[in-house]
């Protein structure tokens, strides 16, 4: 797994990212991070990556999954005076509006957390808004969930963003295989 981030999960808090590559490692996954591909061809049967730090990865095929891309272009957008930003990203305040009274927008496209729980919620706001109110789009608390194994959950901020604000934190710790029906739950998966 070549990541060119310093660690995995990078949004995560460190501990999820840390306690998850160690989970990647035991389960025999070698984790680059801090470094790009910078090509990969395909040699007798087989795949070879060059990463920009000159080593060379060999494998059977090569997954790649570094993000999207938004598909704001040929909208005419531009044409009617709709700001946009950073890759095409359409700019809109909380209320979900853009620059012109009127346009609205909300999911992928005003990339704000690319989740689909989100653009939904966007969605309702923009649609009130439509009808006269005056709701604003609250980022507070957004739930995520990555589907590895095992999974990762979580919502709100980061221990780091949270001290980065000048909150104290306390932390809880609480090792889940002690959970008898996580536990039950594991072993089940794993049979
Ligand atoms: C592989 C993958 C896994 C994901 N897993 C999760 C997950 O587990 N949980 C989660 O919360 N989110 C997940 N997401 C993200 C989630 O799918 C998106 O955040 C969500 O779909 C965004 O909704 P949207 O309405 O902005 O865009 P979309 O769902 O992409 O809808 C946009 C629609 O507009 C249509 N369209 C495009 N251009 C035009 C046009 N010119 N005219 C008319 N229609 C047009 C498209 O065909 C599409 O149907 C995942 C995304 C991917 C790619």
């Amino acid at each position: 797994m070549v990541e060119a981030a310093p660690s995995i999960l990078s949004l995560q808090d460190k501990d999820i990212s840390r306690r998850m590559q160690t989970i990647f490692k035991k389960k025999k996954v070698n984790i680059k991070t801090n470094v790009t591909i910078k090509k990969i061809i395909e040699a007798e049967g087989s795949i070879q990556a060059e990463l920009e730090n000159g080593d060379v990865l060999t494998a059977e095929k090569a997954l790649i999954s570094i993000g999207r891309t938004l598909n704001t272009e040929n909208l005419g957008l531009e044409a009617v005076g709709v700001e946009l930003g950073h890759r095409g990203q359409i700019l809109v305040n909380d209320r979900m509006e853009t620059n012109i009274r009127s346009i609205y927008a909300v999911g992928d496209v005003v990339m704000k957390y690319q989740l689909a729980h989100v653009a939904s919620a966007q969605g309702i706001v923009a649609a009130e808004n439509i009808m006269g109110k005056d709701l604003h789009q609250d980022y507070t608390g957004v739930p995520s969930c990555i589907f590895t194994s095992p999974e990762v959950a979580s919502v709100g901020m980061t221990e780091q963003q949270a001290k980065e604000t000048g909150i104290q934190v306390k932390t809880g710790k609480f090792n889940f295989m002690a959970n008898g029906k996580a536990s039950a739950w594991v072993r089940e998966k794993a049979l």
